[in-house]
């Protein structure tokens, strides 16, 4: 029997791109979607449609979607993974940081959202896969902002599930811990950068993007009637 179709915000590089190799492997066709459309067709899955979608842009967002579903059928799982994080003090911070921060890793997800939810409630089924962070239950240094939107992704996620419990539609929230990606050099404070870059040396290794795609398969894989609500994945040395 053909798997059903997966959609990935973000899944040009990093943890997003970990999620397309290994729902690919798992036999889904994907929809991908990045503003980088060449990293997403350079990781020549098949069955894999790659478009150039930023997430803040809702009409690009349905439109991929329409595609997609046209293509290989409704989407039984949306993981809202597209994110950047820049990290600052809140006194030193170009306010232009802030707001992109919030318009991707929360407006953009809730595009994401309002992009997929309409037909998973219809057919009574779905996954929304939300990636928030470990930084969405716990404050850190320099993260104020970062926090706000990543808290955020946790309370929406949380809210939607509720309210979409009674439809069969699974809303999952996805903590990392420290990975490995290029998430921290969009990070304009030098100083910031070298704290962090000490902080995942003390602790030896941080994370792969593959640890968090195999527990996010995990978490899909099981039967409909069961939701994990919220997985927390950090490196065994990550206090
Ligand atoms: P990367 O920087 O490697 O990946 C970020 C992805 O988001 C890229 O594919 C990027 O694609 C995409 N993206 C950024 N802005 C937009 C946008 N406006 N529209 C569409 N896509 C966008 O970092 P990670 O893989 O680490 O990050 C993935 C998620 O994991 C993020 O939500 C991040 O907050 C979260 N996370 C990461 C942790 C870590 O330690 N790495 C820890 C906890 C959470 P493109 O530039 O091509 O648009």
């Amino acid at each position: 029997m053909n798997k059903p179709l997966i959609a990935i915000t973000g899944a040009s590089s990093g943890i997003g791109a970990a999620f397309a190799r290994l729902f690919s492997q798992a036999g889904h066709p994907l929809l991908l979607m990045a503003r980088r459309v060449d990293q997403l067709e350079a990781l020549q899955l098949p069955n894999a449609l790659c478009k150039a979608v930023d997430v803040t842009d809702l009409e690009a967002l349905q439109s991929a979607v329409a595609e997609a579903e046209t293509q290989y059928g409704p989407i039984d799982c949306l993981i809202n993974n597209a994110g950047c994080m820049l990290l600052g003090q809140l006194d030193k911070q170009d306010p232009a940081e802030w707001r992109r921060m919030y318009d991707v890793n929360v407006l953009g997800l809730l595009n994401g959202v309002n992009a997929v939810l309409p037909a998973m409630r219809e057919r009574q089924g779905g996954t929304i896969m939300n990636v928030s962070s470990i930084a969405g239950r716990k404050t850190f240094p320099n993260h104020a902002a970062y926090c706000g939107t990543k808290f955020a992704v946790h309370a929406m996620g949380e809210n939607l599930r509720e309210e979409v419990a009674a439809d069969s539609v699974r809303v999952i929230t996805i903590a990392p811990g420290a990975v490995e990606t290029e998430l921290l050099s969009h990070t304009t404070d030098a100083e910031i950068i070298a704290g962090y870059e000490a902080w995942k040396e003390s602790m030896g290794s941080v994370l792969v993007p593959e640890d968090i795609a195999r527990a996010a398969l995990f978490a899909y894989q099981q039967p409909q009637h069961v939701c994990i609500r919220e997985l927390v994945i950090a490196a065994t040395k990550q206090e």
